[in-house]
């Protein structure tokens, strides 16, 4: 297929292009390099550089190729950050997402798959997290990721425009290979920051709080090899080329693990002492987010294939063969 891959430059899109490539599909990029990293894309894929929101780019994007279906990665991804700078997300996550739907209509594009977000559930107390759980987002983020999946919903009613939208949990680790993984300037996430200790880039890591409602105290989160989840998108792709109707997805593993669990797993893993000191908590953590991926194992025929050792051991093996990220 000619895939359209937007943000194919970041963290997850580059996993997604690299396995799409292997499978042979015909890959164009696009990205506008804020977070994304030119080094990680193949000479094989197509790249243009630019911006969704920017509406003559991206409709020469589509005049110049035959695209039979969008895979949509473009959008800011903190939290944190969303909850003091709420109009960035909306204007790049949601405006983004209005323009490219629109260029999907006039260009007669009908698939549609879309990175979407645990935070799109807010916070709940029973675990696991079905589909059918109420969403009520907690941050801005949230809110601009459900948003973009309510467009979707209308623009299938409208035009007819079939999406699959898949709600990530943690998703870590990096490819098997080493050459592509996460490289994020700031770094917030546990794993890749854990890291940093035996990387020498850090004395210590710091636990945010523990003092929540779990067995140890503090938080815990369900873990997505990076690799197990763009083989999901494909699948979706699938799903979508079979003539299925649009559909939601949570992309988790229905195990959960405590921060402490996964400093003493990478201790494991990198035979590095690691020491850890415990913090305050970080604002707006929910205690516990584990999701059901069961709808996904019977509709896309998709169940997560790695464990937590692969995943921090595969996240070690990039940022060994690349200490310093993509930056040489
Ligand atoms: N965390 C931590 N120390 C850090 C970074 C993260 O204790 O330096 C904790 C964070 O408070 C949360 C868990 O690790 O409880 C996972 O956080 P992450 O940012 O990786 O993912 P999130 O679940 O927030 O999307």
């Amino acid at each position: 297929m000619n895939l359209l891959v937007l943000g194919g430059a970041g963290y997850i899109g580059s996993h997604f292009v690299k396995l799409s490539l292997e499978l042979g599909h015909n890959v164009i990029i696009v990205d506008n390099l804020l977070t994304g990293h030119k080094q990680s894309i193949p000479e094989k894929a197509t790249f243009y550089e630019g911006d969704i929101r920017d509406r003559v780019f991206l409709n020469k994007v589509f005049e110049e190729n035959k695209v039979d279906a969008c895979i949509h990665f473009a959008a800011s991804s903190l939290v944190g950050e969303s909850m003091t700078k709420p109009m960035k997300y909306f204007d790049n996550n949601v405006y983004g997402t209005i323009i490219l739907l629109e260029m999907m209509e006039k260009h007669n594009v009908k698939k549609i798959v879309f990175s979407s977000s645990a935070a799109t559930y807010g916070a709940h107390e029973v675990m696991p997290i079905t589909e059918e759980y109420e969403t009520n987002p907690t941050s801005p983020y949230g809110e601009s990721k459900l948003i973009m999946e309510k467009m979707m919903k209308w623009a299938d009613v409208a035009y007819g425009m079939k999406y699959v939208s898949l709600r990530y949990f943690n998703v870590a680790g990096a490819s098997t290979d080493s050459t592509i993984g996460e490289d994020h300037n700031p770094e917030t996430h546990l794993i890749p920051i854990v890291l940093q200790v035996p990387l020498e880039k850090r004395e210590f890591i710091t636990i945010f709080g523990n003092d929540y409602k779990t067995f140890d105290g503090t938080c815990i989160r369900d873990y997505i090899h990076v690799e197990d989840l763009v083989d999901a998108h494909i699948k979706a792709l699938e799903y979508l080329n079979q003539g299925n109707d649009s559909n939601i997805f949570n992309l988790g593993s229905e195990t959960g693990f405590s921060n402490l669990q996964i400093v003493e797993t990478a201790r494991k893993v990198t035979n590095h002492p690691l020491p850890m000191k415990l913090g305050d908590r970080r604002p707006g953590d929910p205690d516990k987010l584990v999701a059901t991926y069961q709808k996904a194992k019977k509709l896309l025929g998709w169940s997560p294939t790695k464990n937590i050792e692969d995943v921090i051991g595969s996240a070690w093996g990039f940022h060994q063969a690349h200490p310093n990220g993509y930056k040489e």
